[in-house]
């Protein structure tokens, strides 16, 4: 189970290859999910989790999974996650995120100018400076 951001920054679960949004929270860090396409093909598959533990699973996907796209949400969620978090440059974050990605998840994820805008989007939004450039002349990031 692995938990990340939406595109609109909204919590997103990932589990058994197929994405939960959240539908309702409850006391105690217990979250009420429903499948992430529960719209596009009115999907009644819902989960229930207490931290990392599935309490509740109910009803079928009556669609496939896209593990593979998922993966790739994953992978530009945590990019923008490591803009917010530290001071680094676009390329490194790119690169260091990217590395090992396999060729399936690569093939779901927007384009490079569309991912190197969210991270730069996602590190103005929480302020963080970019580092000072060794030299000025050829580090552009
Ligand atoms: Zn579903």
């Amino acid at each position: 189970m692995e938990f990340y951001k939406s595109e609109r920054g909204g919590d997103v679960c990932l589990y058994q290859a197929f994405e939960y949004i959240v539908k309702m929270r409850r006391e105690e860090g217990v979250i009420h999910w429903r499948c992430r396409e529960y719209r596009k093909f009115r999907c009644k598959a819902t989960l229930i989790t207490k931290g990392d533990e599935v309490m509740k699973q109910q009803n079928e996907h009556c669609h496939g999974a896209n593990l593979a796209r998922a993966r790739a949400n994953l992978v530009v969620s945590q990019m923008k996650e490591d803009a917010a978090a530290q001071s680094t440059t676009t390329r490194n974050i790119l690169g260091s995120r990217l590395e090992g990605v396999p060729a399936t998840v690569l093939a779901n994820m927007p384009k490079k100018g569309s991912i190197e805008r969210r991270i730069r989007k996602a590190r103005q939004t929480a302020q963080v400076p970019l580092p000072e450039p060794v030299s000025k002349q050829k580090n552009k990031n």
